[in-house]
């Protein structure tokens, strides 16, 4: 088994482990590990327990994770984004999913909006689902 290390949050509920791509950058400010993206705060969908979690920076720990990038099967992190809310004050949103290793479908993201309960019911527009990976 190989193993790297990488950040890693968990799901409050059910404590599954998120692990954030490895190539994310990383700098050292005051001594400890910071990381530079512009992902905070991170909104999760916990598809294991269906519940949506809010997590900061200072959440993620650096631990040695099992390495399954060549496994076709492997989890990766999903990032949806879209916009909604009423009309003329939608609000954009981005929420980080954790699936199999397969296109994320747009009703699967649609599914996963409406679960998270934060569109209050006002229609989602502009829904973009990408693999989520980190800025060079
Ligand atoms: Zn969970």
């Amino acid at each position: 088994m190989l193993v790297q290390r990488a950040y890693v949050l968990r799901c409050p509920e059910c404590q599954d482990p998120i692990a954030l791509p490895h190539q994310i950058p990383i700098e050292t400010i005051g001594g400890l590990p910071h990381l530079t993206t512009g992902i905070w705060p991170l909104t999760y969908w916990c598809e294991n327990c269906a519940t949506l979690s809010v997590h900061r920076e200072e959440d993620a720990r650096l631990v040695g994770v099992e390495v399954q990038a060549q496994s076709p099967y492997a989890e990766i992190l999903w990032l949806i984004e879209f916009e909604c809310g009423p009309e003329g004050y939608e609000k954009q949103f981005s929420i980080y999913t954790k699936r199999l290793a397969i296109p994320l479908e747009d009703d699967a993201a649609q599914r996963v909006i409406a679960l998270s309960g934060l569109c209050e019911g006002f229609p989602v527009r502009g829904l973009r689902t990408s693999r989520f990976l980190p800025n060079q």
